[in-house]
Formats: structure tokens, sequence, C-alpha cells
């Protein structure tokens, strides 16, 4: 099949190299030369692991190519998927869907033949209603259809996400339509196909409904850690007893310092919109918002005690600031409002990340960057671990502590344990919801 992937940033582009891999043929567009420029050159514009490899195989096939001119990409093909950004609106937590827009009015001018415009892009429920009024209007002798297929892959491991998914959504108004997305998929399945078919509307509420249980429950369990530690409670032990429990399961139960990332704050805000606006209030939802900011503040609380009561003149170490490993992803990650809470009281910030520096020193202004751990711990006062990169979960402890000017640890992902800060030399050490030390 021939297909044109609009947007090429962390879900188009791995959504057009995995397509490509299945035997599709895939032309990935984007409007920003920057990415395309790199693509042509055979360079990966974000970190995912092993997706320039993939890359190159299905371009070396011939199956995958980028460009700018959005109509040479949409002629002939079988389906369009836009996948372009969705952020917050500013001022009301609504979905942005001025890209969206625009792409499905530049599709519509350039399609000729039969398309089925697909939107991958996380969109409101009511949008792809919308989408095909806004093609009907552009171009009103194009034979279509639209179709809803949100997208669930986690950065980090975007391309097993992919080709290995728990379900394809798809919503969609005719048989036409939804034959060409089993088509696309099929090549994933060899023996069970779990492709959920829906109406348009069911398809849009699906994502949001599941990215807003999956922030509610991260947020459940870092409310259940701060109780932890007020009871004398171990949170791991509570998260993998509660999640052996296979009407709750163990996935999303690790307490840390509040979610972040390019999805979960942009779409519980717009869930949370949605329901303003159809008088249905979303109160879990409202409240996991407000939670989780209160557990961001709790990190800067815990910090400031770990530097005896003061940033000021502290030199504090901070390992990790993507918003999770793998990534070289900062939207919405923790370490912005933690990081420039540090900078603001006067604490000389030092940051070590594998591949956060690139986004992250725009956003981090007045930090230090280093490039390992044990550089950026030496003579600092608080050792913080913000993201689990593989890199921070066995470091030795010991060298860390020794070369500190005050070995205080608050270890923000539970990756380390009191006992182990204590033998290796650390006098202070807290974590989430979990014994302290010092
Ligand atoms: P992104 O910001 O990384 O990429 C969007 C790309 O679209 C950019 O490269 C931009 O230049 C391009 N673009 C915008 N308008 C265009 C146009 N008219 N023509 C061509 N290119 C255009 O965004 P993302 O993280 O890939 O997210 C895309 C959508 O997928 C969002 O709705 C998001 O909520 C959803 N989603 C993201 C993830 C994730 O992990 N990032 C997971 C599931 C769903």
């Amino acid at each position: 099949m021939k297909i044109a992937m609009i947007g090429t940033g962390y879900v188009g582009l791995v959504s057009g190299v995995c397509f490509s891999d299945f035997g599709h043929d895939i032309i990935c567009v984007d409007k920003d030369p920057r990415k395309i420029e790199m693509l042509e050159r055979g360079e990966v514009p974000i970190f995912e692991p092993g997706l320039d490899q993939l890359m190159a195989k299905n371009v070396e096939a011939g199956r995958l190519t980028f460009t700018m001119d959005l109509a040479s990409a949409v002629e002939g093909a079988d389906a369009v998927f836009i996948a372009v950004g969705t952020p917050t609106r500013r001022g009301d937590g609504h979905a942005d869907l001025t890209y969206v827009m625009a792409a499905a009015e530049e599709i519509a001018k350039v399609a000729k033949d039969y398309v089925v415009i697909v939107t991958k892009s996380t969109v409101p429920v009511g949008t792809n209603r919308k989408v095909r009024d806004v093609v009907a209007a552009a171009n009103p002798d194009l034979d279509f259809d639209v179709a809803s297929n949100p997208e669930f892959l986690r950065e980090g491991a975007a391309i097993d996400d992919f080709m290995k998914p728990d379900r394809v959504v798809v919503g969609v108004q005719s048989d036409r339509a939804a034959q060409v997305m089993a088509d696309i998929y099929r090549p994933l399945y060899l023996r069970d196909f779990p492709i959920v078919t829906t109406d348009l509307e069911s398809a849009e509420m699906i994502k949001y409904a599941a990215n807003a249980f999956l922030a509610t429950k991260i947020t459940f369990i870092n409310e259940i850690a701060a109780l932890c530690e007020k009871v004398g409670a171990d949170v791991k032990q509570v998260s993998r007893g509660m999640g052996m429990d296979g009407r709750i399961g163990n996935k999303f139960l690790h307490a840390g310092p509040g979610y972040g990332g390019s999805c979960f704050p942009k779409d519980t805000k717009a869930l949370a919109r949605i329901g303003q606006e159809h008088a249905i209030p979303m109160q879990i939802t409202e409240a996991v918002i407000k939670v989780n900011e209160e557990v961001k503040r709790r990190m800067i609380d815990k910090l400031r005690d770990l530097c005896g009561g003061s940033f000021n003149g502290k030199t504090i170490a901070v390992l990790g600031v993507t918003f999770k490993p793998n990534t070289d992803d900062m939207r919405d990650a923790p370490s912005l409002t933690i990081v420039p809470a540090l900078v603001g009281g006067g604490a000389k910030v030092r940051v070590c990340d594998p591949q956060g520096r690139h986004e992250g020193e725009a956003l981090l202004p007045g930090v230090t960057w280093i490039e390992d751990a044990y550089t950026a711990s030496e003579g600092a006062d608080l050792l913080v671990i913000l993201t689990e990169w593989n890199e921070f979960r066995a470091l030795d402890l010991k060298r860390i502590s020794t070369g500190m000017a005050t070995p205080h640890m608050a270890d923000l992902r539970n990756v380390y344990s009191a006992e182990d800060a204590g033998a290796a030399g650390f006098s202070c050490y807290d974590s989430i919801g979990r014994a302290a030390l010092g």
C-alpha cells in the first residue's frame, strides 16, 4: 500500500518507519526543513532506540522516503496519516488543533482519488468530524473517508510498542475505510488481530480515557507513597502487593516525582476541558492534574530538607532531566519544575543526562552540564536522581559519597535504598514512600 505520513515527530517518524518495515511504501512529510534535511542525510532528528537502523534498512530497500512536498506524497496514496502535534492551547487547556486542521486542508487541496485521511494525533472527541468537514469544504468533489487511529506507543520503547501493540484502535464511518485500515495493520499480526473497530467518537475517547487512567494510576501511587512516608510503610512493597492482584496489574505503580512528558499532562488537561464543555466535569482527572502538581512541589520540599532548609549556596548534582529514560524528550518533564526551583533558590546546579542536553540547554537556564555522574557529584552537597537512566542504576555509590562535600542523596525514582546509601557512606538519603536515612 502507498501511505503518506504527515509530521515526522516521535509518532509520525516511528509509524512511518515501522509501516515501511511491514512492506508498505511510505513517504514521510514535514514542513520543518531541518528535519527533512537530516532525514535525507540518514540522520534521525530524535533519540529513539533502534530507530536509526530500522530507518536505514527501509530507506535502503526503497520503501521509505522523506519530503517537504505534501502534494507529491499524497498523490496516489491509499491513506494519508496526520501525525502532527496537538499541544495544549495557551490559556484554556484545550488541545490546539491548528496543525491538524491545517494539514487536513492541505491534503484536501491536493488529493485527487479516493483516500482515507487518518488522524493519528491525539485529538478531542468530535475532531475527526471537523476534519471531514474541512476536507469536504476545501475539495467538494473528493471521494474520501476519515478514520481515527490513535497511537499508544511509549517513547523509549516506541518501535516495540508499534510493532507489537496490545491493540490497534480504528474509528471509521464506512466499511471501505475499515478495509483499508485493516490492510495497513494486518502485516503486524500472524495470528490474532486485536483490532478494535469503532465509530469515530469512541476511538477518540479511548485514547483520552486510556491516558487519563494511566495518569490516575501513577498519581494514585504517588499519593499513597506520601502517606507511606508518614505511617512507616514502604511503597515498593505496597505497590508489589497491590500489583499482584490481576484486577489491578503491576504496571504504572512506580512511585516517582510526578508524571510528565508529551502526552499525560496535555491529554489530562484536554479531557478535563472536554468534560467542562459538555457539563460533565471530569472530577477524577481534574484531581489528578492538581495532585500531580503537588507531587512535584513535594519533591522540592524534600530536596530543601536534604539541603538543611535552604538551597542557597549549595551545589546540587541532578542526574537525569528527560521525562523518562531512553528519550531526549523534555516536554513537561518534572525537571522543568524542580530544577528552576533549585536555581531560583540560589543553588549551583550541575546536570547530567545522556540525551537531554540538546533540548534541555534552552529550557534549564543557569545550570552547568556535566558529562558523567561522578564528575557532577564531585564536591556537591546533594545528589538527586531524577530520571532512572540505566547508567544511573548501578553507580559506585562509595566513590560518589567520598567525593561529595556533604554526602546526601535524593533518590526520586527509588533506584537505591537507605541501606545501600548508608553502607556506601551517605549520611542522608531520602526516596519516595520509603524509610529515609539521616
Ligand atoms: P512532534 O511535535 O514530535 O511532531 C510533530 C511534527 O509535525 C513536527 O515535526 C512538525 O514540524 C510537523 N508538522 C506540523 N504541521 C505540519 C504540516 N502541516 N505538515 C507537515 N508537518 C507538520 O509530535 P509527537 O510527539 O510526534 O506527537 C504527535 C501526535 O501524536 C500528538 O497529537 C501526540 O499527542 C500524539 N502522541 C504522541 C505520543 C508520544 O509519545 N510522543 C504517543 C502517542 C500519541
